[in-house]
């Protein structure tokens, strides 16, 4: 399966004045008019989204940082269209009837694209060392093979192993489809529950139908400015949040995982990060909000997609009210983070989903744990 995955290719189209600016830490460009073309059937069937169009600009602009300012410049194109009612069907039976934690009542899961578990201190990542002394945490967490960008944030998404999901490509291909089975923005929405989604990658629409989203934002910029967009329009009645941070990835398959350029844009994603938890904190949400931060995979050398450990190990690190504090013994996947979201929001959990709530992070008695997928 994993043969046939153009994974590099596809995480490393990146803009060389991308690069420049996310490197350097530079201020957003000025935008000028550009529409994105809208590509996509999910995309015009409903949901939001924000286009940022980089034209025209040339490697010379790597070795001329001055030019940045004179750069083609981004485009902010946004669409709003209500989405339509859910449709689902299903009754899936609930496989665990006990309360979850005291107050959450509503569930944020911030997936770190390429995220390395051991790039958390050494990049370092302050904000999210302090929520791994204040919650529950596993630097050994197994993502799926392939371990690829679309297949493993639909794995983490949908609760299922990649046989059951289908996706085994990773590019943005519409024509595919999107990752079968009932996901977790499925079972949020169905249940009149407000889902979104801001990512930094277009094609990870393709976890879910745009029905089940009331907003799916793409930000084709750095983790910072996805973060801005975000918090300047912050959604108060957001039951599941997902945040997608794109830079790690896209430095890591430029300088390599781990080296100083990727780390230094790993200390920015969790300087975004502080912006999310000052941002919760002041709207007194902190205390009802659970908080999953993951990631894909890892890397080695300027690629990933191998089942090799460095590719395969994430971190999972679960903060909000209730939670168990410590490094988890339980041998977490990233299926698991979907279950564990619906599980802490009440929502009944689909039978064939391979992921399981993460019931030790959640302070319950450990019943049953998820295995490694086929
Ligand atoms: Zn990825």
């Amino acid at each position: 399966m994993g043969a046939g995955l153009r994974t590099r290719a596809a995480d490393a189209n990146v803009h060389p004045m991308y690069i420049l600016r996310t490197f350097f830490d530079l201020p957003p460009l000025q935008a000028h008019a550009s529409a994105g073309g809208d590509r996509s059937p999910a995309l015009q069937s409903g949901a939001m989204k924000i286009h940022r169009h980089f034209m025209g600009s040339a490697w010379v602009c790597l070795l001329l940082a001055a030019c940045q300012m004179a750069a083609p410049i981004p485009t902010a194109t946004a669409t709003l269209t209500a989405a339509p009612a859910p449709t689902l069907t299903f009754t899936p039976p609930p496989t665990f009837t006990s309360t979850p934690g005291p107050a959450i009542r509503r569930v944020i899961i911030l997936s770190i694209d390429g995220l390395r578990p051991d790039a958390i201190q050494a990049a370092p990542m302050p904000n999210l060392l302090a929520l791994m002394k204040t919650g529950a945490y596993t630097l050994s967490a197994q993502t799926v093979h392939p371990s690829a960008t679309l297949p493993a944030h639909a794995s983490m998404l949908t609760g299922l192993c990649p046989a059951k999901h289908g996706v085994d490509w990773n590019d943005y291909l519409p024509e595919n489809g999107i990752a079968q089975g009932v996901d977790l923005f499925d079972l949020a929405h169905a249940a009149g529950l407000r889902t979104l989604i801001y990512t930094g990658k277009e094609k990870l629409q393709q976890v879910t139908d745009a029905s089940s989203l009331d907003a799916f934002v793409w930000v084709n910029d750095r983790d910072k400015v996805l973060m801005q967009n975000l918090l300047a329009d912050f959604p108060a009645d957001f039951v599941v949040l997902f945040i997608h941070f794109a830079t790690t990835d896209d430095m890591g398959h430029v300088y390599g995982w781990l080296s100083p350029e990727q780390l230094s844009v790993v200390f920015r994603a969790d300087e975004a990060l502080g912006e999310l938890l000052s941002a919760l904190d002041a709207r007194g949400l902190r205390g009802e909000t659970l908080l999953i931060v993951t990631s894909d995979h890892g890397g080695h050398g300027t690629i990933h997609g191998s089942s090799l450990p460095e590719d395969m190990t994430i971190p999972w690190i679960a903060s909000g009210p209730g939670l168990y504090v410590g490094q988890l013994q339980t041998r977490v996947h990233t299926m698991d983070t979907a279950a564990t979201a619906a599980f802490a929001l009440g929502l009944p959990i689909p039978a064939d989903w391979d992921g399981v709530p993460v019931y030790e992070a959640l302070g319950l008695p450990v019943g049953k744990t998820s295995q490694d997928c086929p």
